[in-house]
């Protein structure tokens, strides 16, 4: 089609200046099709309301006659006062109209007048903020409020939207084929477009919303379930070929049985290292619900098989420490295993890349120092990465294309509400241990506030006492990393003077690797007592002695970032705690400290902080990786998105998807995309 010659862009069309050209042009709108689809993000209500039953009210609109000749009088310098009297229905109330002497005039008895304002039902008084002579058309009862900035009022942006409608409306095309309009009974394009900028009613507005959220969500899952397929199609990933038997035994050495959710997941991933695909995989459990032991088997069993597996991790420490288990793992096997990180420099990292490439490495860890371009390996058929969402999807990419399509298991401990990860890893498969190991004691969590700092102490130097080991937390301060680290240094110098026996270790994010090493092995070895940190102690570490964890200023953190923190103990046979030091000003910050009392449960309390918050602050702003969409929310239309997605999926590998006309316009976003490079449609 070539639309785009007899459409104009938004710069040609008359009655928009070149300024609100500009404004727009910064909000996202060139053309009239972005102008379409910039949807108001909520509605003015202007609707006749009866004022039978209404009660007090904000804002409120009425109809009805003017009853009696509007009196004005004026008070102050210029200021006036209108008031009439008005019947609406059987109700005769009093409208009041400041600021607007020239209504007098333009009022007569009889008329016909709407009127929205704030209603009074005692005084039956209306104090009015808009004031009609004659009854609006509906459209306007339910009035669009789009995003704008300055330079742009929402009025204005009401008048443009209306006169590219009405001018080009015949330009808008149906994207959807008549059969997905049939079976959910949507709403045309056109008329869902203009009825989300000009709804004619509640119901109208809802039908228009619902198909344009699934239209959206379609072609998001279309994308992503293409995506899968070309990789399935073009990438000759590896087949592994499964050494049954030895993984078997490599499994009975652990000191422990595997979980059922455990013995699950690692059948899941076995099917997909052994199939000629690329595997893709999420790995989700919560905090120490074993996914490391699942890591490694996954690996033994790529290096059976005679290839090479990487083990990435966003963290130093946590990379030393993966090397040190799967050190310990695979000991007996004879597998070797070493360490990458920026640490390792010069004179130790040449002989290590040249081993790694020979192939006399079978396992690399380490940080995204594996990503680096002189890191090669022989023949990588296995990547893991820790904690996937700390890391971008550009890094994760990098150290996939190390081997030949590699297969790749993303690890992750925030409990991702599985709607949330079919839509935010649409590609990706997903594995669930949904089970912690038994035998693990609760841990008690209390919230207290400030005031309480030296009951906490005091309850710190009784654990201590026993031998026991504890962690202090303080927030990240976003703005400062100066501030942050400054809080860590004013607790450390606190508890240093009053708990004088014992040694407080510090850690933060402005030591070196090597001075955060020194700390971090101080405190294994039990030569640390008390280790006050900021967040760099959220992932992954694993000291099974620290029985007490407190969390400074804890209504600063999102749920399951405090929830990965109080998993950071419980990890011994010891009764561990968590103390959330807070004051939870705001009703919101005491319901979440509260909820955290309450449940260990990783997925409740995600979904919770998803409600809340919103999915980017679910994955931390920077990574992102989650889709911005404009009309659809994740969350609130998540069976719109389960049906999107099985739909997509069905029609990827429908031929007549491919071929047929009706299909020409869901097509087209994927071929923009580019996605379909890779000789898909051959
Ligand atoms: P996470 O999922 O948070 O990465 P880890 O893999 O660090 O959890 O495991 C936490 C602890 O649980 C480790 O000390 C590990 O040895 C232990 N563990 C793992 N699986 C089991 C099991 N099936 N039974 C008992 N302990 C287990
Ligand atoms: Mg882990």
């Amino acid at each position: 089609m070539n639309a785009s010659n007899r459409i104009p862009q938004i710069s040609e069309l008359k009655g928009v200046g070149p300024s609100a050209v500009d404004v727009l042009k910064q909000l996202g709108v060139e053309s009239i099709e972005d102008l379409f689809s910039y949807f108001p993000y909520r509605y003015d209500n202007y609707e006749i309301q009866d004022l039978e039953n209404a009660g007090d009210s904000d804002h409120l609109t009425v109809r009805g006659k003017i009853q009696s000749e509007p009196v004005l009088s004026f008070y102050a310098k210029r200021r006036s006062r209108l008031s009439v009297r008005v019947l609406s229905g059987r109700n005769l109330v009093t409208v009041i109209a400041f600021n607007r002497p020239y209504l007098k005039k333009k009022l007569n008895l009889g008329d016909e007048v709407t009127v929205t304002g704030k209603w009074e039902r005692a005084r039956a008084e209306i104090t009015a903020t808009e004031f009609h002579i004659g009854a609006p058309d509906f459209s306007e009862q339910i009035a669009p409020v789009y995003p704008v900035k300055d330079g742009m009022t929402v009025r204005r942006m009401r008048s443009i939207v209306r006169q590219v409608f009405n001018q080009f409306q015949d330009s808008i095309v149906e994207t959807l084929p008549p059969t997905l309009i049939e079976e959910y009974r949507l709403m045309g394009r056109k008329e869902a477009i203009r009825e989300i900028h000009f709804p004619t009613g509640r119901d109208a507005l809802k039908q228009a919303r619902r198909r344009l959220v699934y239209e959206e969500f379609l072609i998001y899952e279309l994308k992503m379930q293409c995506y899968k397929q070309v990789k399935r199609k073009s990438g000759g990933g590896t087949r592994i070929n499964i050494q049954t038997d030895s993984i078997r035994s490599f499994i009975r050495t652990l000191p422990f049985p595997l979980t059922r959710a455990q013995e699950r997941v690692v059948k899941e991933i076995l099917a997909d290292l052994g199939s000629p695909f690329a595997m893709n995989r999420l790995l989700q459990g919560d905090v120490g619900s074993g996914k490391t032991i699942v890591a490694a088997i996954a690996l033994y069993a790529a290096v059976t098989a005679g290839f090479q597996g990487a083990l990435m991790a966003p963290t130093e420490i946590l990379a030393e420490q993966h090397a040190d288990s799967l050190q310990k793992l695979f000991e007996p096997f004879s597998v070797s295993v070493a360490l990458l990180t920026g640490n390792v420099r010069g004179k130790e990292r040449r002989p290590l890349l040249e081993e790694l490439k020979k192939g006399h490495i079978d396992i690399l860890v380490g940080t995204h120092a594996l990503i680096q371009d002189d890191v090669l390996f022989k023949q990588l058929g296995l990547v893991v990465t820790d904690e996937q969402h700390r890391f971008g999807v550009g890094q994760r990419r990098l150290l996939r294309v190390k081997g030949k399509d590699p297969d790749v298991l993303y690890m992750t401990a925030t409990p991702i509400p599985r709607t949330l990860a079919i839509t935010v890893f649409g590609d990706m498969d997903v594995s669930t241990i949904d089970e912690l190991p038994g035998g693990r004691k609760t841990i008690r969590t209390y919230w207290v506030r400030h005031e309480m700092m030296g009951r906490v102490i005091r309850f710190m130097e009784k654990e201590l006492r026993q031998g026991r080991q504890a962690y202090v937390v303080c927030p990240l301060i976003e703005e400062s990393e100066q501030l942050d680290v400054q809080n860590a240094l004013d607790m450390h110098a606190e508890l240093t003077r009053s708990l004088p026996d014992y040694r407080i270790g510090l850690m933060h994010g402005k030591l070196t690797n090597d001075e955060k090493s020194e700390v971090m092995n101080g405190f294994k070895e039990q030569k640390i007592h008390v280790l006050v940190s900021t967040t760099v102690v959220e992932v992954g570490v694993n000291v099974p002695n620290a029985t007490l964890m407190i969390i400074n200023d804890a209504d600063r953190f999102g749920l399951s970032q405090l929830h990965q923190l109080r998993g950071r103990v419980g990890r011994g046979n010891d009764q561990s705690y968590c103390i959330l030091v807070a004051d939870a000003r705001s009703e919101t910050s005491r319901e979440r400290m509260k909820l955290m009392t309450e449940t260990t449960d990783g997925f409740r309390l995600s979904s919770f902080d998803l409600q809340l918050r919103g999915p980017g602050d679910f994955f931390g702003k920077k990574q992102s990786g989650v889709p911005a969409f404009k009309l659809a929310d994740m969350i609130h239309d998540y069976r719109t998105l389960a049906a999107a997605r099985d739909d997509a999926s069905r029609l990827v590998l429908n031929p007549h998807f491919w071929k047929d006309e009706s299909f020409a316009q869901l097509r087209r976003p994927l071929i923009d995309s580019g996605i379909l490079e890779h000789t898909f449609l051959d």
